[in-house]
Order: structure tokens, then sequence, then C-alpha cells
């Protein structure tokens, strides 16, 4: 049994239940091959193949040129923090002021520092199936742990109140709800939500994380609901969670908020206080802009957006041994692909799961998906088609022509 006194030096035990994220090991992969000149089409990661408007990058490059380019305090400048309660208040119903709202270095950031800022050891983290990969691991990274709760299909991948009540327990701290979800689409109608909130009323423990970055990218007739608006009795344990990376295709620009009970954003705030302060100050004048600015294009690109979704969907559905559900919002698919299990390629590979099927439709194939497994479901895949046309056209012609090559 090696100690911290041994030469080798160990990382700290909580990262010992910690994998690496697999969107980000998936894209970071198909960009390499990509830059070393192989024909990959990657529709592994996450991001709308979209331009940051305009007027966005604009108002950047004149808070670089006025010299705003220095700390702000931690938790994002006044103003954003204003805006971002605005948005709320005017989108959402949500009654937030700009002592309610934090904002950090993408949605991740502050999702990461509401779970360390409130779990321990013992501490359990109610997570439907499948999930974004990152929560799991963010829960084990503050050394709680998560319990999931498979969904279905046939139920529109969404959990039941049933469900939820059989999951929670004395030890349960976090709820955590994603709608539009990734990799789903699954979609809480604000019925739904009703259903989760009287079961929540039971168990005043629990506090819950509403991640709402999809919020902008849900599909008629699908209408998007958020749980503190629904149930504002509950809003003093909710943290409703959004940013401005999938809405205005501004992923790296980093800038995500939050807005939920006081004592929950001064936790938020003093750990991002003491590690890494305030996000980029130039984004924040980007992420301003975008939320201030026009908002029209919003729904130029949730018909883009949209008309993809429904051509993925009626491309895949033709292939013999894949069964792909229509998503409610954002911008993957989640098609099984079980019926093409135990096949083999023409280079010979067994397709024993879902992560053999990714990994010979990369190498055989040269189109980049991120195994189910890495959300907690196997026997599917996800696609993003927040890709060009042209791309996602020869994917899918990639794809049929990979699968009809399985004996
Ligand atoms: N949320 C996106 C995705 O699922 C971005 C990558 C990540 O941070 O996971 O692909």
């Amino acid at each position: 049994m090696p100690t911290r006194s041994d030469a080798q030096p160990l990382p700290a035990p909580r990262l010992a239940r910690v994998k690496p994220s697999a969107t980000v090991t998936v894209s970071a992969r198909a960009s390499a091959l990509i830059e070393a000149g192989e024909d990959v089409i990657a529709l592994s990661a996450g991001e709308s193949d979209f331009d940051t408007p305009a007027h966005v990058r604009r108002a950047a490059i004149g808070a670089i040129e006025r010299g705003a380019t220095r700390y702000t305090p931690p938790d994002g400048m006044s103003a954003l923090k204003a805006a971002v309660a605005a948005k709320f208040r005017r989108e959402n119903a949500i009654a937030a002021t700009p002592e309610t709202v934090i904002v950090g270095n993408g949605g991740k950031q502050v999702i990461f520092n509401a779970l360390l800022a409130t779990l321990g050891p013992g501490d359990e983290v109610v997570i439907p199936a499948p999930y974004w990969v990152s929560y799991p691991d963010m829960v084990r990274l503050a050394e709680a742990e998560p319990v999931i709760v498979p969904t279905r299909p046939a139920d529109g991948w969404k959990l039941s109140a049933d469900a939820l009540e059989a999951a929670l327990g004395p030890r349960t701290r976090w709820l955590i709800l994603n709608s539009p979800g990734n990799p789903t689409g699954a979609g809480y109608e604000a019925a739904d939500l009703a259903a989760l909130a009287e079961v929540l009323r039971r168990h005043p423990q629990v506090l819950v994380l509403s991640d709402d970055i999809y919020e902008h990218l849900a599909y008629p007739p699908f209408r998007f609901a958020t749980l503190a608006a629904v149930a504002p009795d509950l809003a003093d344990r909710v943290l409703t969670v959004n940013g401005v990376s999938k809405a205005y295709a501004m992923t790296g620009w980093r800038i995500g908020y939050a807005t939920g009970p006081e004592w929950l954003i001064a936790a938020m705030r003093l750990i991002q206080s003491q590690s890494t302060s305030n996000p980029c100050t130039i984004s924040q004048h980007a992420a301003l802009a975008a939320l201030e600015g026009p908002q029209d294009f919003l729904a130029e690109w949730r018909r883009v957006f949209m008309r993809r979704r429904d051509r993925v969907v009626a491309a895949l559905s033709t292939i013999e041994g894949i069964d792909c559900p229509v998503p409610q919002g954002a911008f993957y698919v989640f098609p099984a692909i079980e019926g093409l299990l135990g096949r083999r390629t023409k280079g010979g590979r067994l397709i024993a799961d879902d992560t053999a099927f990714a990994l010979a439709l990369l190498e055989e194939a040269g189109v980049a998906v991120v195994p189910g497994a890495a959300f907690g479901h196997a026997g599917a895949i996800r696609l993003s088609y927040a890709a060009a046309d042209e791309a996602l056209e020869a994917a899918l012609a990639r794809i049929a022509d990979f699968c009809a090559s399985l004996r």
C-alpha cells in the first residue's frame, strides 16, 4: 500500500473515484485527429456551430480598447449581475436580485461551486440518468455519493414523481434536474415539475439544482418551464443555473450564472473568491451585450436546430438496428444502437457495446460520437447536431454505410 510519503507523488484520495469528462475527452481526440489531417467529422462536442453574434464580439473588443481589463468582484461585475437578475425576472418569472446572483466561469464552475459548497462525505445527490457526464463526478469530487435513477425513453426520459420519492432519503442533499436535457433532450413541462414539487415539499432537506443551460433550445410543442417559477414556494431551495454558452454560441467565453438563496450564493462566492476570482472581465462585457442586446436571432437559430433535429432523427430512423427517440430540446440525439451489438465491422472488430461502437465509428468511418455509457446509459450513443448542414449530411451517410457494413 503506497503512502503519501513515498517518492512517487500521489493525487489526493478524493480523485480516486473521479474519471475524466467523456465529452471533453472524445472532443479533444476528434480535434487532434482533424489537426493531424485525418478526415473526421466531430459530432461529439455540445457546442453551437454558429458564430458569437457580431454585437457581442464588438462589445468585447470595446472593453479591451477602453481598458476594461482589470479585476471585477469575484462573483461578477455589478452591471452583469443586474442584467442576469433582470433576465431571470423577465424570461423566467424568478424573483432574482443582484444579491441572489453569481456569475462564474461557465455553468460548469457554477455547478461545481454549488456542490462543493454544500456536500460532504455521506451526502447523496439524486441524478436522473441519462445525465450530463460531469454531474456524478463533481459530486464525487465533493466527496459525496451520486444516487443514479434510470429513466426510460417511453417516459420521455423524465423522472417521475414516484421514482423521485423512492430515491430520496435522509442523506439526500440535492436533486439535479436538467431540462431540456443533455444527452436525451428530455423536456419537463410545467405539469411534470409541479408533480415533482409535490414530492419535494415532503422533503424539506433537499435542494434542487435546475440546470437550464438549454432553455432557448426548446422545440414546440414542448414549452420550457423551470422549477423555481412553477413552485415559487420552493424557490428558497432551488439554484437555477444558466449561461450564455449554448444560447448565444459563446462556449469559449466561459460565462455561466445562477440565482438561488442568498446563503448558498454567498457560499459559492466564497469558494470562487478563494479559487478562480472573477470570470474573465472581457467575457463579462460580452455576456452583458448578449443579455441586453437583440434577442430576435434566438428564434431563427432555434428553427435551424429544430430542422436539423428532424433531419437527423429521420435519417437515423431508417437505419436497421438504430432506434432514435425525438428529443424535445437541446442539440443532441441519443439513439439506441442495441440492435447492432454483437456484430463485426469490416475491419473485424466486435461491436460488444456502445463504447466499441463509438470507437469503431471514429476509426473506421471518421465520425466522432460519445458512447451512452458515459451518460449512465449503455447501449446508446450521443450525436450533437450543432454542426453545419453539409457536415451533418456527410456524417449521416457515413453512419448509414458503417451500420450497413456490420455483419
Ligand atoms: N456540455 C457540453 C457537452 O456535453 C460541453 C462539454 C462539457 O463540458 O461536457 O458536450
